[in-house]
């Protein structure tokens, strides 16, 4: 099974993509997680990346696509993947295109989180990663058993840059100009999926999990 998710950020893609991949028992690949593990271990891709991502922009499409469709080539792909994060443009759907159909494959299912912008101020703001491991968390939502410290490898919880206020606004113009008309290219596709992401994490899986009938 080959997915991909789409919604704003903060809709809670991460969330749900890890609970499919486990559930399904495939990778789960998210670009950001991805450019955050570059700009930690100071690679250079890590240094082109890091600007536009504080700014709250993306990432050009030339550093993200290729990356990308090599990942969905490896080995551990071979019987599906779900893509958190990408694409975000037009030009990198299509790309996904065609690094699948090199694969002789097809998305199955694009997975849209729908959470109104109101709501998704809330959600960054209080969401909270771990500088070890990565994993998230929500102040109020999600919280870790000890405030501050993370669950799974007990390192220090922080509020991303980028989930800052000032940032957040400009990330979710960007969402609205460049990802959101990706969901009619997806619905053109006939493989749109889209479930009420204003739900608790456990309501969305249950839906997507309904949904995915498989
Ligand atoms: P969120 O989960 O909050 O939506 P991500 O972790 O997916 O955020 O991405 C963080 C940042 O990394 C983005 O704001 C963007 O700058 C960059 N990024 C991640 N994926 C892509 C992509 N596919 N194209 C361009 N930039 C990306
Ligand atoms: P995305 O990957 O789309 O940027 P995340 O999965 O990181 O979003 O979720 C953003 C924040 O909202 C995190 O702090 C997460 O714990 C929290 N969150 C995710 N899903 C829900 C939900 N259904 N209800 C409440 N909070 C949620
Ligand atoms: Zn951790």
């Amino acid at each position: 099974m080959r997915l991909i998710m789409l919604g704003a950020p903060g809709a809670g893609k991460g969330t749900q993509a890890k609970k499919v991949a486990e559930a399904y028992g495939i990778p789960h690949i998210s670009t950001g997680d991805i450019f955050r593990a570059n700009i930690k271990n100071g690679t250079e891709l890590g240094k082109k990346a890091k600007s536009y991502m504080d700014a709250g922009g993306l990432v050009p499409d030339e550093l993200v696509c290729d990356l990308v469709a090599d990942r969905i080539a490896q080995d551990d792909c071979a019987k599906g993947f779900i893509l958190d994060g990408f694409p975000r443009t037009i030009p990198q759907a299509e790309a996904l295109d065609a690094a699948v159909a090199k694969l002789g494959c097809q998305v199955d299912y694009a997975v849209n989180v729908d959470v109104p912008d109101s709501v998704i101020v809330n959600r960054m703001g209080g969401r909270r990663a771990c500088v070890g491991c990565g994993a998230t968390y929500h102040i109020e939502f999600n919280p870790p058993k000890t405030e501050g410290i993370c669950d799974v490898c007990g390192k220090e919880l922080i509020l991303r840059d980028d989930d800052k206020p000032e940032t957040v606004q400009n990330r979710l113009r960007v969402y609205h100009e460049q990802t959101q008309p990706l969901i009619d290219f997806y619905e053109k596709k006939g493989v749109l999926m889209t479930v009420d992401g204003t739900r608790s994490m456990d309501e969305v899986f249950g839906e997507i999990k309904e949904k995915l009938g498989e």
